[in-house]
């Protein structure tokens, strides 16, 4: 028997096998399914379509807006939702559910380009941007990656030089979320005044800004890249943020991010269980459902408990968050754990569901290639790894240590050594 894409009923309530849902509070379980219906009718149905194509869903951004998921936790009076930081996860995870790649550009706008506005801006520079983009009525970038500058970004060479009472700003940024459709860039850059790492708002029709959409991504196709060069772009004085005071100010943009991408992760873990679930009941081999097969059950169990303890885990972290109480590498261990054990889901997803598990249109193949992009930004596995690592050992671990006697003394062993061979 065939069983169509659409065997994965819209409309019904989270999976909870745990029971987490008495972990809630009414406000976010409502926040929660609102956000779940208007996925459910509005991205659901034309997703696929828009990942085929590599279009960006343009047409969905003003809605977008109006669920209130832009920024959903920053405070009213910079018109946005003022939610807890659990239902902001939870609805990041139905956005996720519905396309990897519109979770994608919320992560950008939402999670890096307000929030660095919000954590490191003026307040004249938060009143004029956060509002317009909680709405979506303005897009933002955040660039921080360069092309010779990933996992590193301390090694950056994008500079900021003191002119006419401003900046001039020239240099690359690559991998850049919505830098092609944004009205304003948040860009780091190194700065010549104190010789830091700096924040800067450069509006898009600076004539020295210039962004090149990355073509043929095999990952979060409908949402865009790119790579941005500028040069000789002017700012005035007041485009700097106050608070971006060297490298480390990126930490709780960052931190800020992951976090949402950790819900991410869960979200398109739960889309590829709740398919595969619907799927496994409908098809059958040998006269019967492949769901009543011991191997078959064994790879949905697997899949249940791995979302069940990322949804614990999940709402830990957003009541940790909720009470300011988050440490940095924790939410790396958060972002690590959701995302590798969402890519072991869509893989046991896609097995599940046979050879059409590769047909776009039953969405697990999308999930499972939008999920190798969330493995690699927001600092890849390994990256937050080495952070997790460092945090329990009290040792850095990014780069390999110097060799303590680099040069053999003159004179010394080494050199009588090559001596006596000569
Ligand atoms: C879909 C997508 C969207 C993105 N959006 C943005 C954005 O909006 N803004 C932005 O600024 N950036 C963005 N990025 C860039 C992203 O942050 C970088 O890709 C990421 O930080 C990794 O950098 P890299 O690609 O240069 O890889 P590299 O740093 O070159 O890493 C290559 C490999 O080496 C490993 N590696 C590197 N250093 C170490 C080490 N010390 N120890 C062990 N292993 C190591 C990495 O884990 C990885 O496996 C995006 C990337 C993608 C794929």
């Amino acid at each position: 028997m065939t069983v169509t894409p659409d065997v994965r009923q819209r409309g019904t309530p989270q999976v909870d096998f745990i029971n987490v849902n008495r972990l809630l509070s009414d406000e976010e379980r409502e926040t929660r399914d609102k956000v779940r219906a208007f996925v459910d009718e509005k991205v659901v149905p034309t997703a696929a379509e828009y990942w085929d194509k590599a279009q960006f869903p343009f047409d969905l951004l003003l809605e977008l807006g109006a669920t209130r998921i832009m920024g959903g936790s920053f405070e009213k009076e910079y018109g946005c939702a003022g939610w807890s930081d659990v239902a902001y996860g939870l609805a990041i995870a139905e956005l996720a559910r519905g396309s990897g790649s519109l979770a994608t550009f919320l992560h950008v706008q939402s999670g890096l380009a307000m929030a660095a506005i919000h954590a490191l801006g003026s307040e004249e520079q938060k009143q004029q941007w956060l509002p317009p983009m909680a709405k979506c009525e303005k897009v933002g970038c955040f660039g921080l990656t360069e092309p010779d500058a990933g996992s590193d970004p301390g090694s950056m060479a994008t500079t900021a030089v003191v002119s006419d009472g401003g900046y001039v700003i020239n240099g690359e940024k690559r991998w850049i979320g919505n830098g092609s459709m944004c009205d304003v860039a948040v860009i780091w850059a190194r700065t010549e005044d104190d010789n830091r790492i700096g924040c800067f708002l450069v509006e898009s029709d600076n004539p020295g800004y210039h962004a090149e959409v990355l073509p043929r991504k095999g990952s979060q196709r409908a949402v865009w890249q790119s790579h941005i060069a500028m040069e000789d772009c002017h700012i005035p004085e007041d485009a700097r943020l106050p608070e971006a005071k060297g490298l480390g100010s990126t930490l709780s943009v960052l931190t800020h991010s992951r976090y949402g991408v950790a819900w991410d992760g869960l979200g398109q873990a739960l889309d590829c269980y709740e398919t595969a679930l619907a799927y496994a009941k409908e098809r059958e081999q040998f006269g019967q459902p492949i769901a009543s097969f011991q191997l078959v059950q064994q790879k949905l169990v697997e899949m249940i408990n791995e979302i069940s303890l990322a949804q614990l885990l999940s709402i830990h972290m957003g009541r940790l968050k909720d009470s300011d109480d988050l440490d940095p590498a924790t939410v790396s261990m958060f972002k690590m754990n959701n995302v590798a054990k969402a890519r072991k889901v869509a893989a046991l997803a896609r097995d599940v569901l046979g050879g059409n598990g590769i047909l776009l249109d039953y969405r697990v193949m999308e999930h499972m290639a939008d999920l190798e992009g969330v493995y690699t930004y927001e600092g890849t596995n390994d990256v937050n790894t080495l952070i997790v690592g460092q945090a329990i050992t009290g040792i850095k671990a990014f780069a390999p240590a110097p060799p303590e006697n680099p040069e053999p003394e003159k004179g010394g062993k080494a050199e009588r050594a090559e001596e006596k061979a000569e």
